[in-house]
């Protein structure tokens, strides 16, 4: 045995599903886990949110809402008094006749 299973130089596993990886991949194949102890490009910019089409930040706190402005419960945008769907997901606007039922 032994000699057999060797790993070809640089593979790696998966620490998320023990998938075995090609010291190529820089994700896992299997669930696209980033490969341990790669250099991760930490992203200091992009990491900041989301901000709404019209410019508008997420500001939940002290930020004042335009009256009748409603939050996406889906994806968290606030959007206007006037648009019956999230701008972002279009999901229908929370308290409209739109039933699942
Ligand atoms: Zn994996
Ligand atoms: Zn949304």
């Amino acid at each position: 045995f032994g000699d057999k299973f060797k790993k070809p130089k640089g593979s790696w596993d998966c620490a998320t599903c023990f998938v075995s990886n090609k010291a190529e991949d820089s994700k896992c194949v299997a669930c696209q886990s980033e490969k341990p102890g790669s250099s991760v490009p930490v992203t200091s910019s992009g990491a900041s949110a989301f901000a709404a089409p019209s410019g508008e930040l997420l500001d939940l706190d002290k930020f004042k809402k335009p009256e009748g402005s409603w939050d996406c419960e889906v994806c968290l945008v606030q959007n206007k008094a006037e648009a019956m769907k999230c701008v972002a997901c279009e999901s229908a606007k929370p308290g409209t006749k739109t039933e699942f039922k």
